[in-house]
């Protein structure tokens, strides 16, 4: 049944009255490209949208209310300089008004994002779920692209992101527990509500113990918020693949930050990295091979 309504979805089925193929989009590859491409555009806008929210919400502006303005002039941007990739190569990467350069940081964002969007498409094409399952892996990814930045630069993972995408996923969970191979919205519910709990006190627990033992923070709060929402959007198995993989990834570049302050003969001591940005990175891990790096994982240890 999902098989069929994937393949309906994509116009593969003899079924001449879509309106797809009514337009002439019967052949697969076409229709492959038509999907990828809308994909790449809402991701490009969506993009733009993370833009917006990496900027305002650590300076607790609002998202929705001030229209974008050039920080040159304070001139507001007009839609038509604000259409994602396009206007900034229309532009050159200047301000309409005053000629003030604009990150580079805002196009690649823009393309990355279209690409991530395309990715995931893709991905949840070739297997035989329904389209909808890329909704909680869009979320999550988009959650994963904020983080990132944000974390990086400013080191925290503001509630206002990781708050909306737990709920995002109990109720994606409750709605479609078929994407997550459950068959009723309480089974769905449950699923997703154990990926959050579960985290949620873990990690709780051990940044709890870690303080006392270590007598510093081993794990910001932003982190098991941003762990609690993973969860929700990919249940337990999800979750501690991504605490794991994040973990791992985050300390082997501590380690080859920590000898690169050594050689240049300063201590080791002062470094500080935060983990959300790995997190993220390990989440995005999750979406697009995680199923293969598990199973691949589980073969090696019954060899
Ligand atoms: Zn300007």
């Amino acid at each position: 049944m999902e098989t069929e309504l994937w393949n309906q979805f994509l116009g593969m089925t003899s079924g001449k009255s879509d309106w797809w193929t009514r337009i002439g989009l019967y052949e697969g590859f076409w229709v492959w490209g038509f999907w990828l491409f809308w994909a790449v555009m809402i991701g490009a806008c969506m993009g733009s949208f993370l833009n917006v929210c990496v900027l305002r919400i650590p300076r607790h502006e609002s998202i929705a209310g001030a229209p974008s303005h050039c920080f040159g002039c304070g001139n507001p941007i007009r839609w038509y300089d604000n259409i994602p990739v396009w206007s900034y190569c229309i532009l050159r990467g200047k301000c309409r008004k005053c000629g003030m350069h604009i990150p580079p940081r805002y196009l690649v964002m823009e393309i990355l994002t279209g690409l991530l969007y395309a990715g995931i498409m893709a991905k949840t094409g070739w297997s035989e779920q329904s389209p909808a399952v890329m909704l909680p892996y869009v979320i999550l990814a988009s959650l994963a692209v904020i983080t990132i930045q944000i974390d990086w630069k400013r080191r925290i993972i503001p509630d206002v992101t990781t708050y909306p995408c737990m709920a995002a996923g109990l109720l994606c969970a409750a709605l479609l527990p078929g994407e997550f191979a459950r068959e009723t919205w309480q089974q769905g519910l449950f699923f997703s509500g154990l990926g959050l709990a579960g985290t949620g006190i873990g990690l709780s627990l051990f940044a709890v113990i870690g303080r006392k033992i270590a007598g510093q923070d081993v794990f910001g709060w932003g982190d098991v918020k941003f762990m609690m929402a993973a969860g929700a959007l990919t249940g337990p198995a999800g979750a501690v693949f991504i605490l794991l993989a994040g973990s791992l990834g985050g300390t082997l570049f501590g380690i080859w930050a920590g000898l690169g302050r050594v050689r240049r003969g300063r201590s080791w001591r002062g470094i500080r990295i935060p983990l959300g940005p790995f997190l993220a990175g390990a989440a995005l891990l999750w979406i697009f091979a995680g199923e293969i790096l598990v199973k691949e994982y589980f073969k090696l240890l019954t060899r």
